[in-house]
């Protein structure tokens, strides 16, 4: 079969398009690699979505799930690992299938920018964490940190204040590009504290797990966990 369409991610980008795509009586496949909703799964609240304020990431994405159910849009849990022309038509290669089409849409998001310190990936899942859903739990009544002044360092840095015993937030300018209604809500939390104009520049390891960082303006933090958001 030639679809019209293969989307590769499933993610609010890729959901819409395919809504789009079916109801337009277009042939649609659709790939990922992981879960349906993509970044959403690891979002604690959303609060900028009309009609579905406060909603959490996971219910959101559950609910994209659904639609794609409602629609009967066709959908592989499945890795897209390459794409070809062929022809007048496209190959998309996922893991051991070809499926051929004559549009693609890649809709899979975008990397995680890392800090580039020595010893960053050797401590993830040793410390540092990139989901503060799937992994806040674990610094319990901990003392951690979250690098970043956007609203995803915010959301983040609120949802670890309810779990941890304080939470830095460690940011390069001297304030935020998040919105003003998270700063207000970030200011006003007693166990996080703000630290402007500083950078990581030192990650501090005792037996191998992180312990510590040290700042470019030379003081050092105890924490055991450290969250990382900068785009
Ligand atoms: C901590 C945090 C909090 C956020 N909070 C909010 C918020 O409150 N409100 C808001 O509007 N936005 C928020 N965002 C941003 C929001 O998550 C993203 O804008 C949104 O998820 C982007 O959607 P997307 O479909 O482009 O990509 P993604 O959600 O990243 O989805 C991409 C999908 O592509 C799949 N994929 C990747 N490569 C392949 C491949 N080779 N084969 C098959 N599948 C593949 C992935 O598995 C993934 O499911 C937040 C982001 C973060 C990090």
């Amino acid at each position: 079969m030639v679809y019209d369409l293969i989307i590769v991610g499933m993610g609010p980008a890729g959901v819409t398009a395919a809504i789009y795509a079916k109801r337009a009586g277009l042939s649609v496949l659709c790939f990922d690699s992981s879960m349906i909703g993509g970044y959403l799964n690891y979002i604690d609240r959303i609060d900028n979505y009309p009609g579905l304020y406060g909603i959490s990431g996971p219910d959101f994405a559950f609910k994209l799930f659904d639609t794609m159910k409602e629609l009967n849009i066709e959908y592989y849990n499945k890795k897209v690992t390459k794409i070809e022309n062929d022809g007048e038509y496209k190959k998309v290669i996922a893991e051991d299938n070809e499926y051929k089409c004559k549009n693609v849409i890649i809709a899979i998001g975008r990397k995680m920018r890392k800090l580039g310190l020595d010893k960053e990936e050797e401590l993830l899942g040793k410390g540092i964490s990139r989901c503060a859903l799937c992994d806040g739990n674990f610094f319990k009544d901990k003392d951690v940190c979250v690098v970043g002044g956007g609203n995803s360092a915010l959301q983040e840095a609120l949802y670890l204040a309810n779990i941890c015993n304080k939470v830095y937030v460690i940011h390069r300018r001297d304030n935020f590009r998040a919105d003003k209604e998270l700063i207000n809500r970030l200011t006003n939390k007693d166990n996080i504290e703000i630290i402007y104009n500083a950078n990581v520049k030192e990650l501090l390891t005792n037996k191998d797990v992180l312990s510590g960082v040290r700042l470019d303006n030379k003081v050092e933090i105890d924490v055991s966990g450290l969250f990382i958001y900068i785009g």
